[in-house]
């Protein structure tokens, strides 16, 4: 008798012990911090056109794992937008940056072309640092949606406009001509120095520069593939936006975008697809190791849309062969991977619409909306 009581106790401490976990909250605690913390600094990857297969093509071809796979608070955003079930990076973008679904092309504008504030303007407002880094033109549909506001895409000139009516404290990438070869022969950059930029054309001169200021317009149009002479410019431009922004006590918000895995998907070019998506992740890595020694960072990875429907009919993990077929050249309709680090990550976790993307990075800077 004395026994069986014995039994039921040590039963009951067991239960006390381990027996309440409750496994749907938390598969890791390692970068789970409370989730209501505030942040000092976000900073926002997105992967234009990376949907899962396109990730899980560069883990094949990697044949070691990839830094993205280092985070475990992972959730999936719809894509879809105000005019289409399919959407451009124009109307994503915008989505993400001012929780406004619009029609395809727009920039910044909702779906009555009305301008709507950004992350970027807020954290400006709030007195954080601000900045842009993109391998295309700065001027392009996912940069151009935190900072400019225009019914079109493809009013460059009109957009590049607006980067002079935002504080921003850093942007590089490429589309100088759209700042100094424009139709009403205005040279910007001329206006960009009278602003306390210092405005740099070479990719080599980034790195070197001590300006709080960094207009770098390093190249007069699109930057080239990864494979034919861009190398490591967006790691090097990434790093030397964070070094120059988190000189601000204050904090900041930065957007980096991969812009040309949506390339190598309208191209259903596997190859390109690859090396572009290897690159970012490559950024990741750099990303992920400045947030986990800063402690204040919020790392969001994600994607404006999948592009070129991409599919894996076979491949071989050792060899790390892949056998890509694609069912569009254009933008498909699946949701999109989020991948989150640092504090708040775990409200990210879950299936949503891409405009809870700038609700959660509101929240998470603790700020609420005009
Ligand atoms: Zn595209």
């Amino acid at each position: 008798m004395k026994r069986i009581g014995i039994i039921i106790i040590g039963l009951f401490f067991l239960f006390a012990c381990f027996g309440q976990q409750d496994s749907t909250t938390f598969n890791d605690t390692s970068d789970f911090i409370e989730s209501s913390q505030k942040v000092k600094n976000i900073i926002l990857m997105i992967g234009d056109g990376m949907g899962v297969t396109q990730i899980y093509a560069g883990i094949t071809v990697n044949k070691s794992p990839l830094n993205i796979e280092k985070i475990k608070n992972i959730g999936f955003a719809k894509t879809y937008s105000a005019s289409d079930y399919i959407t451009d990076s124009g109307a994503s973008g915008t989505a993400i940056a001012t929780g406004h679904k619009t029609y395809n092309k727009a920039i910044g504008v909702d779906k009555d072309t009305v301008p709507v504030k950004s992350i970027l303007e807020y954290a400006e407002d709030h007195g954080k640092a601000t900045g842009l880094v993109a391998t295309s033109y700065v001027t392009h549909a996912t940069p151009a949606s935190f900072i400019s506001h225009q019914a079109n895409r493809h009013d460059y000139e009109d957009i590049a406009a607006d980067f002079l009516k935002t504080d921003i404290e850093v942007f590089i990438g490429g589309g100088l001509k759209h700042f100094n070869q424009r139709k009403d022969n205005l040279d910007m950059t001329e206006q960009l120095k009278e602003n306390g930029y210092d405005v740099i054309m070479n990719r080599d001169s980034i790195p070197i520069s001590n300006s709080d200021k960094i207009a770098g317009l390093i190249y007069k149009g699109h930057p080239p593939k990864y494979t034919k002479g861009r190398d490591e410019m967006l790691q090097i431009c990434s790093l030397k936006a964070i070094e120059t922004l988190n000189r601000n006590n204050n904090g900041f918000f930065l957007m980096i975008e991969a812009s040309e895995i949506d390339w190598g998907g309208h191209d259903n070019d596997t190859e390109y697809i690859v090396d572009e998506l290897l690159d970012f992740d490559r950024v990741v890595g750099k990303v992920l190791d400045f947030a986990e020694k800063d402690g204040n960072t919020l790392v969001i990875i994600t994607a404006d849309h999948e592009t070129g429907g991409m599919g894996l009919n076979g491949g071989d993990i050792a060899k790390g062969k892949i056998n890509a077929k694609y069912t569009t050249s254009d933008h498909s309709g699946v949701m999109v991977p989020v991948f989150a680090f640092g504090p708040g990550s775990d409200n990210f976790r879950g299936i949503y619409e891409n405009t809870e993307l700038f609700i959660k990075m509101m929240n998470a800077f603790g700020f609420s909306e005009d």
